[in-house]
């Protein structure tokens, strides 16, 4: 899930492993969104609020210590509307883009990390959402078990495979398995 509300006029403006000497790791650690529209911020997972707070280069920010186990940090708010301790649901409004910190415009730097406040433990957060980590719109990648349905579905028959937006859900295969039965 993409950590806006609205995600209409959402672009990416920094994608994730950008070399610069300017970062403490080297290269870019998360990824910066912008949107042109609605700048509510939303957890991607849920999890506990383990850091909310103003302070140093990521201005105000909020770390949710997800289910999954790993640190969501989300940076340079204008606004944080969680506090520690608390537990926030995937898709809960926790705060709003802004240039707090060491940011020159309004943008939400986002990064996960696997040890909280490692730099060098983050994994690569555009796959993690399923979206292409490149500058401009935000624009989706079909995920490996999409891939795989589509390929089941092609060979089973039931889809063309013609229609690149065509999707087969996980509903409708488990559909598919059960009649094969
Ligand atoms: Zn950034």
């Amino acid at each position: 899930m993409l950590p806006y509300l609205d995600q209409s006029k959402l672009r990416i403006t920094n994608p994730y492993g950008k070399i610069d000497a300017s970062y403490t790791a080297g290269y870019h650690t998360g990824l910066d969104f912008v949107s042109d529209g609605e700048k509510l911020i939303t957890a991607i997972a849920s999890g506990k609020v383990i850091r909310s707070q103003l302070y140093g280069a990521w201005g105000n920010f909020i770390v949710v210590q997800q289910e999954d186990g790993l640190y969501c940090v989300y940076a340079h708010l204008s606004r944080r509307d969680v506090a520690c301790g608390d537990y926030v649901a995937q898709g809960q409004v926790i705060g709003q883009e802004g240039s707090t910190g060491n940011s020159t415009g309004s943008h939400l730097h986002i990064e996960l990390e696997q040890t909280y406040y490692d730099p060098y433990s983050t994994i690569n957060i555009a796959d993690y959402l399923g979206i292409k980590n490149e500058v401009g719109a935000v624009e989706y990648l079909p995920s490996e078990w999409a891939k795989d349905a589509q390929a089941w579905a092609i060979n089973q028959g039931v889809s063309d495979g013609k229609s690149p937006k065509e999707e087969v859900t996980r509903e409708q295969v488990w559909t598919m398995l059960y009649r094969l039965r």
